[in-house]
């Protein structure tokens, strides 16, 4: 029987995170486990993300306890929403840091080991965000458009190796993340909840309905196959239809 491969999910414990631990994990992976808060557990490895230098020592970290690595889903991000004129340099350092700078630091980490065993997913969990934008979300565009380029990027760089790298763009996925965004998109447009939900968030999104992590999951899953394995440096929406328009 072949060895079980390893995948690391960041942020874990989010949303999105957890729905793909938990596919990966019933598809067979042996998944290290990733975010900020203490926890103690085999699988789990915590990091800031933030800091320089988190990123490569997670993976180390990882490689170290599980061995190798296979799959890195690189997850954790986080959102802030304010007119550019107010957006507090500390809520752009801060975006950008989670999903962009981490992103690079692990999958620099993660490559070389990839590259010697011929085979490797990685699977950058950018946005609708990082193909189109929105008002008052300067850094998370930002930093979401820069997370597709690194990915295609890298894709050219490690292709003939036999490591895909990929990035899954959601709409809407009802999680903590969206949930907050509820109450700051109130603040700045001045609306009610459910006028926020209804006629700013999923205005944008054709289905009228959020996607669900599971879905996101599935195609996570997916990427992670060998079934993927010629897809590479590419962007795949799961937007409703949002990036349709
Ligand atoms: P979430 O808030 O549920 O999960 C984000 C995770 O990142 C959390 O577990 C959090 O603890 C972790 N995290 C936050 N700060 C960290 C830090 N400093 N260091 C390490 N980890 C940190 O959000 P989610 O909706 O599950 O988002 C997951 C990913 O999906 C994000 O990259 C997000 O941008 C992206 N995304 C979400 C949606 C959506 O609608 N929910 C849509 C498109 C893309």
């Amino acid at each position: 029987m072949a060895e079980q491969k390893t995948a690391l999910v960041t942020g874990a414990l989010g949303g999105i995170g957890s729905a793909i631990a938990a596919r990966l994990t019933a598809d067979g992976f042996r998944v290290a486990q990733h975010d900020v808060v203490e926890r103690v557990a085999d699988d789990y490895f915590r990091a800031d993300l933030t800091e320089v230098g988190a990123g490569e020592q997670l993976v180390a970290e990882v490689i170290a306890r599980f061995g190798r690595l296979d799959v890195l889903v690189n997850n954790a991000g986080a959102q802030k929403v304010s007119p550019i004129a107010e957006f507090a340099r500390a809520d752009w350092d801060l975006v950008r840091s989670l999903s962009l700078d981490a992103a690079f630091e692990c999958i620099k980490a993660a490559v070389p080991g990839m590259v010697s065993r011929g085979w490797g997913r990685i699977i950058n969990i950018a946005s609708a965000h990082g193909l189109v934008a929105s008002p008052f979300k300067s850094a998370y565009v930002a930093a979401k458009h820069g997370l597709v380029g690194l990915t295609k990027s890298v894709a050219l760089e490690v292709a003939e190796a036999g490591v895909t790298a990929n990035a899954i763009c959601p709409g809407y996925v009802r999680t903590p993340l969206v949930e907050k965004q509820i109450e700051d998109q109130m603040q700045v447009h001045g609306l009610s909840r459910d006028a926020v939900i209804r006629d700013v968030m999923l205005a944008s999104q054709p289905t009228r309905r959020f996607v669900e992590a599971e879905e996101v999951a599935g195609l996570a899953a997916y990427l992670a196959s060998d079934a993927a394995r010629s897809i590479t440096g590419t962007t795949i929406a799961i937007d409703g239809g949002w990036t349709a328009r």
